[in-house]
């Protein structure tokens, strides 16, 4: 069968190479796969600035977006053939820790966890995939067309998850949450917010492109002044930040109201920002605002990922799917293009 596989700590390795068919183990799924979804994550991956081989190999199948359809399952597993599936990235590590120990791998306190497509484990950008049953959720055959934006959803289902957590600690009542950053993940942060029956705000620097009516047909706001003029305006007591730019972050905290919440889920790159720590110091400490970092998803967010999909309309959700590549011409996927959403990769069509 034919997989994309990445050489990492190489620049431009990426190949779709012949490689051996899966052999599913004993309670193990054999899925034929449908599609994967490329995010900043696997960009990294291809530039050879993140990710491990499997140990004793070079190549790694990048793809953590998965989704596919059930060829195969054990008896008595809860699946059967044809069912649509996604798998889990993440897989606790054996030490384990206690959190791994739990079943919240996504809070794994050593860094010796593993995952599907970016550490140490092959991903899921392959025409056929094994799977664990337990790491399988099944997806309600409404959302064929949707199904690989399962991933990403379920990160935002868990930085939902933790904001609400976080606002527990005390009298909670939130009306207006800012998210920052329109791409995929600052997209389905704002659907969750409205369905959660929130006000919802979206900053972004575009005015053109899908965004704006993507954002309007959601029933929310959309932004595209500077930072500090629309959290002014908004006042919103929850904060979902899904650029990783460094100065909005702060900006954010700076204009949040009063028991505020900051959550975070783009990653920074590396490198000096002048900030002005007393006064970030003073905002957060008379304010009882609170900054949490978020990222990775255990089964508890699945679950709930599933959930919120099933509740939107599924024709937004396929907007969301700006461009489908096959597999064959992955490296058109993997250069962003004006006006990119999420990308897809498929895995089957292109192949007969
Ligand atoms: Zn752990």
């Amino acid at each position: 069968m034919r997989a994309l596989t990445v050489a990492p700590g190489q620049k431009r390795s990426l190949a779709v190479q012949d490689v051996p068919d899966p052999e599913p183990g004993e309670g193990q799924l054999l899925v034929d796969g449908i599609a994967v979804g490329v995010c900043g994550t696997d960009r990294e991956i291809a530039d050879g600035d993140y990710g491990w081989a499997p140990p004793g190999r070079d190549r790694l199948v990048i793809g953590h977006e998965s989704f596919g359809r059930v060829r195969s399952a054990p008896e008595r597993s809860g699946f059967a053939a044809g069912d649509l599936v996604v798998g889990v990235v993440r897989r606790p590590e054996p030490v384990p820790c206690g959190g791994c120990a739990r079943g919240q791998f996504d809070m794994c306190r050593n860094d010796q966890y593993t995952e599907r497509g970016i550490k140490q484990l092959d991903g899921y950008a392959s025409q056929a995939w094994t799977v664990e049953t337990e790491y399988a959720v099944k997806l309600d055959p409404s959302l064929e067309s949707v199904g690989v934006l399962m991933e990403p959803t379920t990160v935002v289902a868990k930085a939902w998850e933790q904001v609400e957590r976080v606002g527990d600690r005390a009298w909670f009542d939130p009306h207006t949450v800012l998210v920052i950053g329109a791409g995929p993940i600052g997209l389905l942060a704002a659907m969750l917010g409205v369905q959660r029956g929130l006000d919802v705000h979206v900053l972004d620097r575009v005015t053109d492109g899908p965004k704006p009516a993507l954002i309007a047909d959601l029933g929310a706001t959309y932004h595209h002044q500077g930072i500090e003029e629309v959290v002014d305006r908004t006042k919103p007591d929850v904060v979902i930040e899904a650029t990783g730019v460094g100065q909005l972050v702060f900006d954010a905290i700076a204009g949040l109201a009063p028991y505020g919440i900051v959550c975070l889920t783009g990653v920074s790159p590396t490198g000096r920002l002048t900030v002005d720590a007393g006064s970030l110091n003073r905002e957060i400490v008379l304010a009882n605002d609170v900054v949490v970092g978020s990222v990775n998803a255990n089964l508890t967010h699945y679950a709930a990922a599933a959930a919120a999909l099933q509740r939107a309309d599924t024709d937004w959700l396929r907007r969301l799917i700006s461009r489908t590549v096959p597999l064959e011409r992955f490296d058109t996927a993997f250069a962003p293009q004006r006006d990119d959403v999420k990308v897809v990769i498929t895995l089957q069509d292109d192949t007969r």
